[in-house]
């Protein structure tokens, strides 16, 4: 597979031929494939190689792995097999290539063979998550569904009126369970399929509109919320923020002591909303940090459990937030409190600084 380049080379002295150009028509189209692309003659000598495949000739580490790889399935295409292989190289950064390779036939005679290597690694990432998720949403759903099985099939053969009404009620608690996890799961795939619908409204709006949807649990649960709004008008999705700051705050009511404050705050700096939900409660162990945002990531299953949450919440914040351009951040310790701020611009569009993949 070593050795020229390309075997069309332009001599710019001459004019060229209409066979030139086809050879300069292939090789410019070849280029334009994303796929690397080499084509080999009998003895295996590369007679073209577009753009993408230069990568793998000659080069070292893993991209030498993957030359490799594909200099062995064009030495099967040229003996008359087509053959193809996935190679998995791990990096960093970890990459997936797709290879293929098959004969060159004319006239009934092999000439060669042609080689193709494709990079799959987005792909097979998304493969990976979509697989993780309907594991996880089956595992989630699994739990509520088998408990109503057996508190229905229980409640069949309970005579007393009493000890029914119990039953009755645990698998009012539990449908809701599963209500809620199927809520959030429609809510997460909203925000994915990116139909935002953007406005220009008050921020002070949006944090009334979050706090009437969570006073009645605050209440129940003895919180006190601190409310600091700001001036602002801002260009986003009303639904999706407010979604985002009741479930910060719900999470803010969920995991502190009855008794305590919670306070909600919006500022604007530079072109940007940043919105405050603080609390003075459990926190949340530092190892714990970097998951939270995960779905269906909790830090402690059994409270998460009977506080009734569904692991979503924080997924659907960071949701919310990169469908804005925005970012969600959190500072906690356990037993010191936390304190998550959602930053968006307000103008709505991508800031420059975006752009550059901050
Ligand atoms: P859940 O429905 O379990 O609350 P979330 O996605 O909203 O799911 O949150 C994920 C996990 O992060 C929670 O299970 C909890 O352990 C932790 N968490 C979120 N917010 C807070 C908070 N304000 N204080 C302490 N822990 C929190």
């Amino acid at each position: 597979m070593s050795g020229r380049r390309r075997a069309f080379v332009p001599d710019e002295r001459r004019v060229p031929t209409e066979s030139d150009l086809d050879r300069r028509r292939l090789a410019e189209a070849l280029d334009a494939v994303g796929d690397a692309v080499v084509v080999v003659d009998t003895v295996g000598e590369a007679v073209l190689r577009n753009n993408a495949a230069d990568r793998f000739n000659d080069a070292r580490h893993a991209d030498a792995l993957a030359g490799d790889a594909l200099r062995e399935l064009l030495d099967r295409a040229r003996s008359g097999e087509e053959c193809s292989r996935e190679l998995q190289l791990f990096g960093p950064p970890a990459e997936v290539f797709w290879m293929t390779a098959r004969p060159l036939m004319a006239d009934g005679r092999r000439i060669g063979a042609v080689g193709l290597v494709r990079d799959v690694t987005e792909a097979r990432r998304i493969e990976t998550v979509r697989r993780d998720f309907v594991a996880n949403v089956s595992h989630e759903l699994k739990t509520p569904v088998g408990a109503l099985a057996v508190l229905a099939e229980t409640l069949a053969n309970i005579d007393d009126p009493a000890v029914a009404r119990t039953f009755a009620e645990r698998i009012a608690d539990e449908a809701t369970r599963v209500g809620a996890i199927v809520d959030d799961l429609l809510d997460l795939g909203s925000i994915e399929s990116q139909v935002a619908h953007r406005s220009t409204i008050s921020v002070a709006g949006l944090v009334h509109a979050a706090l009437d949807r969570v006073l009645a649990a605050a209440s129940a649960s003895g919180h006190e919320i601190v409310v600091a709004d700001c001036e602002e008008m801002v260009t986003c999705d009303r639904r999706q923020i407010v979604s985002a700051l009741a479930n910060l705050l719900d999470n803010a009511i969920k995991y502190s002591p009855s008794g305590t404050k919670i306070s909600i705050s919006a500022r604007s700096a530079d072109g940007w909303i940043t919105f405050e939900v603080s609390d003075q409660g459990v926190g949340i162990p530092s190892r714990d940090l970097d998951r939270i945002f995960e779905r269906f990531y909790r830090v402690d299953r059994a409270r998460s459990r009977t506080t009734g949450g569904t692991g979503l919440g924080l997924a659907i914040v960071r949701n919310v937030a990169h469908s804005h351009h925005g970012d969600v951040t959190v500072d906690s310790s356990e037993g010191d409190g936390s304190t998550f701020q959602l930053r968006i611009p307000i103008a709505g569009n991508v800031s420059p600084l975006f752009a550059e993949g901050r």
